[in-house]
């Protein structure tokens, strides 16, 4: 079922996101430097669909769990389908999202290159999807947005084909309340559903004490425990600037934790029943995209973290601990593919899909620029109506476009093709 779905999308992948260009975009002829932003990535798809059949012959040698479904998934589905990505070799893309359009991407990329995907709310995300002009002294709209988007995922998900963990990003301590609210809706929902609303919700209590970050993280793992979801905390510091937290002046002797540390909170994690969870351990990643030699990532931290722990726990399990990676962009091929290598079985997204939406919105602006500016007249006559150019659906469209453009490509670099 779910394998036919991934075969018709690796065809559609082919037709309309690459060869042939999509809507608007196909009807016009248009200025080519102009439009060229959104390139068409021709050589990158002969890769992804190289890349896509090989998984493919991987993939039947290691089934999908069978409790891994279209559809949102949590508790026990989501542990083995991140069991699954870690013994597969690949990582899933965690994807910021700001509303339908973003999340819509995320789904449409997902279907098209045959893997799950992550949907990823933050607290700014979610107050803007509730709208910007709503008050949030108490992250009540942050809270209500972010259960406004995963309803609208939950809603459609499975006409993707595919399957979607709804997730929500960093958490740091003065922004809790915004965690207790969706937790409360998440208990709601797991007494009408028996399963959480949300798969799983990132604390970052990175910049407090190594015990009182555990602390918190254990008392709320304990807590999402017993409705099935599952916990990401961070250690260290992600440097860089996201959602309105700056790291750019940390001390760089954070950004990359120890072995020791990690070993402290996997033992004490590991106490709560049922307890889930995965780490963000920092290795020299920063948020955002930088001049090349401005990054110094050591993904050896996380190989070297898992040799520790594993030999702590009697060496059976080689990679003990699943780690999600921040800060990506604009890392090297080389450095994403180590890192997964080590049990990293996410990888958030964000700056990139933020220059592919507004890229793709940027090359709608440019093709039809003359029949932008004003609602009459246009290059065709004077007279003629420019409705059609305007509506808003045609830019946001161009941008959901480019957007799962770059989240196919995202997948590729993490080996995420064809593995449903
Ligand atoms: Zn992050």
């Amino acid at each position: 079922m779910l394998r036919k779905v991934v075969l018709a999308g690796l065809a559609a992948t082919a037709v309309d996101a690459f060869t042939a260009p999509t809507g608007f975009f196909g009807t016009r002829q248009a200025p080519a430097a102009k439009i060229n932003s959104v390139k068409p990535v021709s050589a990158r798809t002969q890769r992804v669909n190289g890349a896509a059949s090989l998984r493919a012959a991987e993939a039947t040698k290691n089934k999908l769990p069978a409790s891994v479904k279209p559809g949102v998934v949590t508790g026990q589905a989501l542990v083995d389908l991140l069991k699954y990505a870690k013994e597969n070799n690949f990582a899933i893309p965690g994807v910021n999202i700001v509303g339908s359009n973003s999340i819509n991407a995320c789904m449409e990329a997902a279907a098209k290159y045959g893997g799950p995907i992550m949907v990823t709310f933050s607290k700014g995300g979610g107050q803007f999807i509730a709208g910007k002009s709503l008050p949030n002294k108490n992250d009540e709209a942050s809270i209500a947005g972010c259960i406004a988007g995963a309803l609208h995922v939950r809603a459609v998900a499975k006409q993707y084909g595919i399957p979607v963990v709804l997730h929500t990003d960093h958490c740091q301590k003065a922004w809790l309340p915004w965690i207790d609210g969706l937790m409360a809706a998440n208990e709601d929902y797991y007494k009408t559903h028996g399963e959480p609303l949300f798969s799983s919700h990132m604390l970052d209590l990175s910049e407090e004490p190594l015990e009182e970050n555990v602390e918190i993280c254990k008392k709320y793992l304990e807590r999402m425990a017993k409705c099935n979801v599952l916990l990401e905390m961070e250690l260290g510091v992600t440097g860089g600037e996201e959602d309105g937290v700056d790291n750019t002046g940390v001390d760089s002797a954070r950004l990359y934790t120890q072995p020791e540390e990690v070993w402290y909170t996997y033992q004490e994690l590991s106490k709560v029943p049922n307890g889930h969870f995965t780490i963000a351990a920092s290795f020299g990643n920063v948020h955002g995209v930088y001049a090349p030699g401005n990054v110094d990532l050591k993904p050896v931290i996380l190989h070297n973290t898992q040799k520790y722990i594993s030999e702590k726990l009697g060496g059976k399990d080689k990679k003990p601990v699943n780690f999600v990676f921040h800060g990506g962009s604009g890392s090297s091929l080389e450095d994403i593919r180590y890192a997964i290598e080590a049990g990293v079985i996410k990888m958030n997204i964000d700056t990139d899909t933020q220059w592919a939406f507004w890229d793709g919105v940027r090359g709608y602006e440019a093709k039809y620029h003359d029949y932008l500016q004003g609602q009459i007249g246009n290059p065709e006559g004077a007279t003629k109506p420019n409705k059609k150019y305007y509506d808003p659906r045609m830019m946001l469209r161009a941008g959901e476009e480019a957007m799962a453009k770059r989240l196919i490509q995202a997948a590729e670099d993490l080996n995420c093709v064809n593995v449903l």
